[in-house]
């Protein structure tokens, strides 16, 4: 090769030499010029142009419902507390308003907002005291995960069951009966001991499995219906330090690879699927966080957005993005083959990735499917969500196990639950055309014996509903019993559970 390059003329040479180096040029530019210049472009655009929601109004985490509301801020002190939140529902009821009950506001589908009525404000009730030698932790409904796993971690202990994130209520996390990335063990519910209840009337009653048992199982995954939580008594467990571990792997073959790398040593699992265009649902990434004998490390790191987040947000709208984004998570995402503590894991904000565009939001579905039928679902997903262009930005896949705790219950035997996050524009027609995804998901989800998750947006038809928690009639119906002036309404009441006469 050298000796015929020899033989060419000079001029001959040059050509060559510049060609390849434009050619080199070129290439290096496509491999690292183009992400530098995709994310560099994402930072500049990514500002906050948020507006505050105006005073006298308050909304949700769609950032869809905005509502005329009068707040009541709940004090920290218990006494105070039950004597402001008696006197809030006596006046509620001589008044003729109705009554929601609001920790951090994340659910989506005004499930803390009715119109013109009375919002009581738990964020400020949030004391905690732990036992540690029954490990129970006693805590009031409004603190959030972000209060609770510093103080536990300061003890050695963490959160059995929560969300993969820390930003809500114990309160609202029981009342949507949450669940996460813990494998194998059934939804939040199962941790829960005991709480004590205020009711319509203002009496206020312990439930557990032994006492009122029937409430205890309402006010599980029951949205605010049945009465204010006050203190929960919560089943902690030990942190632990683990090993991430991380297989890519075929989507189809998720519930198999599943299975085998959930070994007993395995404290927390999570599944990702590929929304880029070329791997579309196909390809999965599969993280296990293994226990190793290390002692936890002894502070929390206050989390980061850093370029994650760039990351992510550049993945909005674009299909390079969203293949960046997969490459990126394949060659070095979660924190694979290093050592992190539970707690550090857990004690992560939402909102390091939330949109901050005015114009746009992020809205949030869950599917549950039963094992064998997760194949398939996928497949219909891939037909559906193309054909309704809708910016899907991230699937995660958990395991959850059967709930023998909440009535309005989602998972009655295994299910893998898909969480998808959306970026919709907030206008009738984006919405419109998410209502006709959210439905079509939701009847693929029941065709293969699954189920879908109630604190999002509020799109499924009642008959869908109904078909997704047959025992939802059951339901209503004692809450009326329980409640019987139906001070404690929300918009999922509104649209699911009133009885029209
Ligand atoms: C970004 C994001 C990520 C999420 N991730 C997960 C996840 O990983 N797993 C999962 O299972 N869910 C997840 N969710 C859903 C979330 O768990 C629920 O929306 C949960 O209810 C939020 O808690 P909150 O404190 O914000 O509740 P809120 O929205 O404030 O309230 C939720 C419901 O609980 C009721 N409530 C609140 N406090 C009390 C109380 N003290 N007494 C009686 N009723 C009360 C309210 O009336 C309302 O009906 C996520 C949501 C978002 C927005």
């Amino acid at each position: 090769m050298l000796r015929q390059l020899h033989k060419l003329a000079l001029g001959d040479r040059l050509k060559l030499v510049l060609a390849l180096l434009l050619t080199v040029t070129t290439l290096a530019i496509g491999v690292v010029a183009r992400p530098l210049i995709h994310l560099g472009l994402t930072a500049w655009h990514d500002r906050g142009d948020r507006m505050p929601v105006p005073s006298g109004s308050v909304d949700d985490a769609s950032r869809l419902n905005q509502t005329r509301m009068q707040v009541v801020r709940v004090s920290g002190d218990l006494a105070t507390a039950e004597v402001q939140l008696r006197t809030a529902l006596r006046a509620a009821t001589t008044r003729g308003l109705k009554v929601t009950i609001a920790g951090s506001r994340h659910t989506m589908g005004g499930h803390t907002l009715y119109p013109n009525g009375i919002s009581l404000d738990l964020s400020q009730f949030r004391q905690m005291q732990l036992q540690p030698t029954t490990r129970i932790l006693t805590v009031y409904s409004g603190a959030t995960w972000a209060q609770v796993i510093p103080y536990l971690d300061r003890q050695g202990y963490s959160v059995a069951v929560m969300q993969s994130n820390n930003d809500f209520s114990v309160g609202g996390t029981m009342s949507a009966n949450a669940h996460g990335w813990q494998p194998d063990r059934p939804p939040f519910a199962s941790t829960v001991e005991s709480f004590r209840l205020m009711l319509a009337n203002g009496k206020v009653v312990r439930c557990s499995r032994q006492e009122h048992p029937q409430l205890f199982s309402l006010v599980l995954g029951g949205y605010g219906l049945f009465g204010i939580v006050l203190d929960v008594n919560l089943r902690v467990v030990p942190n632990r330090m683990y090993t991430a571990h991380r297989v890519t792997i075929a989507s189809r073959d998720y519930v198999q690879t599943y299975r085998q790398q959930v070994t007993a040593d395995v404290g927390m699992a999570y599944g990702r699927l590929s929304v880029a265009p070329d791997r579309f649902l196909q390809e999965a990434i599969v993280t296990t966080y293994h226990r190793v004998a290390a002692a936890p490390t002894a502070t929390l790191v206050p989390p980061e957005p850093g370029l994650a987040r760039i990351v992510m947000r550049g993945s909005v709208g674009s299909n390079y993005g969203k293949q960046l984004r997969w490459q990126l998570e394949k060659a070095s995402g979660g924190e694979a083959g290093t050592n992190v503590s539970r707690n550090q894991i857990l004690n992560r904000p939402a909102t390091l990735f939330e949109n901050h565009q005015q114009a746009a939001t992020d809205v949030l579905h869950e599917y549950f499917i039963p094992p064998t039928s997760l194949p398939l679902f996928l497949e219909k997903c891939r037909q559906i969500l193309p054909k309704h262009k809708v910016d899907l930005l991230n699937v995660t896949v958990r395991n959850v196990r059967p709930d023998r705790d909440a009535f309005l219950h989602y998972a009655n035997r295994e299910m893998f639950g898909l969480v998808m996050l959306f970026n919709q524009q907030r206008n009738p027609a984006a919405e419109a055309n998410m209502q006709s995804v959210t439905r079509s998901l939701i009847e693929a989800a029941l065709e293969v014996g699954g189920t879908y998750y109630l604190p999002y947006r509020l799109h499924a038809t009642p008959d869908q509903f109904q078909r997704a928690y047959p025992q939802a009639d059951r339901f209503f119906q004692l809450k009326r019993q329980y409640d019987p002036n139906e001070l404690f309404q929300n918009y999922f009441y509104l649209k699911y559970g009133k009885q029209t006469l």
